[in-house]
């Protein structure tokens, strides 16, 4: 269960936030073997994260919402994979749809940022999903996300981990929620889009985000779709109880 602040938390906001949410989960004994929980600090509060994880010795992991394509340089306001790495990030997003229409970034920089995450020892969490326009142009509404999926993992290295994380543009922060149904539709093609570019075995082990306004009382039952292993939250993940209660989606009645 990732989330994702997006811009939102000072460093010392950020510190405050985890501290809480690791003593919610720990009162609630939660089994971090069983569902792993990441966050994604804007990136002034990865040191401090790194530090209250290290000093209290936290199960939950985190990562970077974005990194650059290249190593360092004249890059002005970028990131590189090699300084997430430094600080003990696990995971780096990798073409969220806000950098893809508000940074315009595409399918080749994606690819780019796939391959410099892995280079650096990160696990990029790849987000695909198409916007409304393109769901409501077609009867095969997979076709978008399948494309960005192929484009963003060519060339991957042999034995490469990767998260993807489908998150249909129109779902995400915008209180639609994709049903269930539609999201394991989706998630289905990427699977099996999964199984031609990495064969069975690796895309059996890759793991499948869904994302566009978890929340509590949705998590449950997506999460009970076959090839939906786990949620990438915006919103909800800024609210302690919330994230504490999605990433304890177990526990709901019926799972
Ligand atoms: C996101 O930003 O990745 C996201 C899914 O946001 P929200 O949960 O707010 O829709």
């Amino acid at each position: 269960m990732a989330g994702n602040w997006k811009m939102n938390m000072t460093h010392l906001q950020a510190i405050a936030f985890v501290q809480k949410l690791a003593w919610t989960l720990k009162d609630a004994d939660h089994d971090y073997e069983q569902v792993e929980v990441a966050v994604f600090p804007p990136f002034t509060a990865l040191r401090s994260v790194q530090t209250l994880v290290d000093t209290d010795k936290l199960k939950l992991v985190y990562g970077g919402q974005d990194l650059s394509q290249h190593d360092s340089g004249a890059y002005t306001g970028d990131i590189s994979g090699e300084f997430l790495a430094a600080l003990g990030a696990k995971y780096a997003l990798v073409g969220h749809s806000e950098r893809r229409t508000i940074h315009g970034e595409d399918d080749a920089v994606c690819q780019a940022k796939v391959q410099a995450a892995l280079k650096h020892g990160l696990v990029p969490v790849l987000c695909v999903g198409e916007t409304l326009e393109q769901r409501e142009a077609t009867d095969t509404p997979w076709d978008v996300p399948v494309a960005q999926l192929r484009a963003g993992l060519a060339e991957l290295p042999n034995g490469a981990e990767i998260v993807l994380a489908y998150e249909p543009v129109w779902a995400i922060g915008t209180g639609k929620v994709a049903t269930a149904e539609q999201a394991q539709e989706v998630c289905a093609a990427l699977r099996a889009a999964l199984v031609e570019e990495l064969g069975e075995e690796r895309a059996a082990a890759t793991r499948i985000l869904y994302g566009g306004s978890v929340k509590p009382d949705n998590v449950a039952s997506i999460m009970r779709e076959p090839d939906i292993d786990g949620a990438l939250v915006g919103g909800a993940s800024l609210k302690i109880d919330d994230f504490a209660s999605i990433v304890r989606y177990r526990n709901h009645v019926g799972i």
